[in-house]
């Protein structure tokens, strides 16, 4: 086995650490990201072989390249191919534009991506070590159902999950609910920040050390890795055979997590001409490639795409540290990126409410291909990029917009502008009959420890 990849913090001020380390930890001591000292290269002419393989394989030649010398080959294959056992399509819109649909696993989010793989590699080193994992996630919806599903079954990792009552709809409450076995739920009357409060105070609790706790949140390098994997599948199943040829992706971005997987894909050596990155009214990042000035949003603005309103994208670090600069954990720049390459080869669009709705309405009108808001924010990137550069638009340029939600979670605004019902993918069908494993609990410190203690 060749020599371990090593993995540095964004911050510059921890040690390097192996991949194990730094999936089990999240963040650095230093609260930085954890990104890899050197970027794994891919060659063109095996690129151009992926043609020939399926997801899962492709996900295990580009995943073994950052965990080669430790996780050995027959093993991560294994893993790979439980984890992405369902379909990806990849949809014509016009031309040779196309929409990829990250929306098929089993919560029906691109999230799946990322927390099937995640669990799985930690599931991997804990069994090995011999040790168990509590993981603690709050989560206003979609977050806790994705981890509590890539999750369920693990024998080494337990998951409490803590939600707001009152603020989930019926269908991800029972998406988390009616799991049971090693997920373990708790619905509390308050609001998302208190249901994070208290995951943060048993976070700093000693009493709780001997729990191991952890957190699966999505600046973990577990979760940013496989986000890069779909990016090379899109070229691989939609690329010319007999030329070499680029592509445009348009990725709707909240936290910056999926994003940085089309980075690391184009780092590694795919062939990607530009990186659309599409904001909704959260358009800190379009002002800061545009400006150099960066300014986080506080608080941040609510927009119909409701999992992108982030006013300080978590990942952006990484980013910056991909171009030379360096950002900590609050926003602050204590070193310039080389904005002109950022520039050369990002392009970045903030999208209004009424242009993300106006986009469901018109490519269900003229393609008949549905969008809900994410993906809309998407699609409306990649238009206003190709409008404001018309010489781009030759017939020949591949263009993927990603649609990282299906319709059927956002039925009532997709119906309201297209007038159809979106049909529910299995995997969230048949959710109401079954039974719910839930607890109710005060919002309240002390009972939420008790409960930690006598549980687990
Ligand atoms: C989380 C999420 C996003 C944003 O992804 P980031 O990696 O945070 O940029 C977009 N769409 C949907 C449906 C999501 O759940």
């Amino acid at each position: 086995m060749q020599q371990p990849l090593r993995y540095y913090s964004t911050n510059l001020a921890a040690e390097t650490v192996t991949f194990q380390q730094a999936l089990l930890k999240g963040q650095a001591p230093d609260r930085g990201l954890y990104m890899p000292c050197e970027m794994p290269q891919i060659p063109l002419d095996e690129i151009y072989s992926y043609p020939g393989f399926s997801y899962d394989e492709i996900a295990f030649r580009v995943i073994r390249r950052f965990v080669a010398g430790e996780i050995d080959d027959s093993e991560l294959s294994s893993l790979v191919r439980d984890a992405y056992n369902y379909p990806v399509p990849l949809e014509r819109v016009t031309g040779r534009k196309y929409i990829m649909r990250l929306d098929q696993g089993p919560t029906a989010s691109f999230k799946d991506f990322a927390a099937r793989m995640m669990g799985r590699l930690m599931q991997y080193y804990l069994k090995r070590n011999g040790m168990k994992l509590l993981i603690l996630t709050a989560t206003s919806g979609d977050t806790g159902s994705a981890v509590a599903s890539a999750f369920y079954g693990l024998d080494n990792i337990r998951v409490v999950v803590l939600f707001p009552g009152s603020e989930v709809t019926a269908r991800q409450r029972k998406q988390m609910t009616t799991l049971g076995k090693n997920i373990h739920v708790l619905a509390l009357d308050a609001k998302f920040d208190d249901c994070q409060a208290l995951v943060k105070e048993a976070f700093s609790d000693p009493d709780l050390d001997h729990l191991s706790l952890s957190s699966a949140n999505s600046i973990n390098i577990g979760r940013l890795i496989p986000q890069s994997v779909y990016y090379f599948y899109a070229f691989s199943r939609l690329a010319m055979e007999n030329h070499p040829e680029s592509v445009i992706f348009s990725v709707p971005s909240g936290n910056f997590g999926d994003m940085m997987g089309g980075i690391l894909a184009m780092k590694m050596g795919l062939p990607v001409k530009k990186l659309i990155i599409s904001t909704n009214e959260n358009n800190e990042f379009p002002a800061y490639l545009d400006t150099g000035v960066y300014n986080k949003i506080e608080p941040s603005r609510n927009c119909i795409s409701s999992a992108m309103n982030v006013g300080h994208p978590s990942n952006l670090a990484r980013l910056v540290a991909m171009y030379g600069g360096m950002m900590d954990e609050k926003g602050f720049i204590g070193k310039e990126a080389d904005m002109e390459r950022m520039r050369n080869e990002i392009f970045s669009v903030s999208i209004s409410d009424e242009q993300t709705r106006e986009t469901i309405r018109n490519t269900y009108n003229r393609y008949k291909v549905t969008l809900e808001p994410h993906g809309a924010v998407g699609w409306a990137g990649l238009l206003d990029y190709i409008d404001k550069h018309p010489a781009a638009n030759s017939p020949d340029q591949l263009y993927v917009s990603l649609e990282t939600a299906h319709p059927a979670k956002f039925p009532d605004e997709v119906f309201r502008l297209t007038g159809v019902e979106p049909p529910l993918p299995p995997a969230l069908e048949g959710l109401e009959g079954k039974p719910e494993f839930v607890k109710e609990l005060p919002v309240d410190y002390l009972a939420f420890k008790r409960y930690l203690l006598e549980e687990f």
